[in-house]
């Protein structure tokens, strides 16, 4: 039986265009350091300005990470494979149908060997079996026999010697998710 690989989508498939759209608006470039992982910080009194504009397309010209396609296509073959992800928008709930028909207009069209069964949107992944998990945050990667932390400017800080208490190892891009996986 194939092992079950659950692959997150935001800032692992693709980066989107989020902290773009949000830098556009305020004029300046994200601190990352300041708004940890939620880049809405940045906004912060015209939040709602921003959100409120119209559709908010996070993915609109936003390319796959390098190598993703490949590698994923690769990954489907081998694995019993899921892109989960989160649909939620802290702060701005009222966008989230556009934020789902969007993410799932995206997925169709930059990996469309994905069926829509291989989909599953949840803020609470741990709900689910995974052999194999690779996700930016850690609070997805609570449980299973290999957990690939992917490399990102929310997680820059968590020491090697802290993710392996926790059985977790950093990956800093696909290629080194393919020398692990396949
Ligand atoms: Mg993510």
């Amino acid at each position: 039986m194939k092992k079950r690989l659950m692959i997150d989508m935001d800032d692992v498939i693709t980066d989107g265009n989020f902290k773009e759209q949000i830098e556009e608006f305020i004029g300046s470039k994200i601190d990352f350091k300041k708004t940890g992982y939620y880049l809405q910080n940045a906004l912060g009194s015209r939040k709602e300005e921003f959100f409120k504009k119209g559709q908010l397309d996070m993915y609109k010209d936003a390319p796959l990470k390098d190598d993703a396609f490949e590698i994923i296509k690769k990954l489907n073959e081998k694995y019993d494979l899921y892109i989960v992800s989160s649909f939620i928008i802290k702060d701005a709930h009222y966008q989230e149908g556009n934020h789902l028909k969007f993410k799932i207009e995206y997925l169709q069209k930059k990996l469309p060997f994905i069926e829509s069964k291989q989909i599953i949107f949840t803020d609470n992944k741990e709900l689910i079996d995974f052999d194999i998990r690779i996700d930016d945050s850690i609070r997805h990667l609570s449980k299973g026999e290999i957990l690939l932390l992917f490399d990102a400017y929310h997680n820059k800080e968590l020491s090697k010697e802290y993710l392996a208490t926790k059985n977790i190892k950093r990956v800093m891009n696909w290629q080194e998710v393919a020398n692990i996986l396949l």
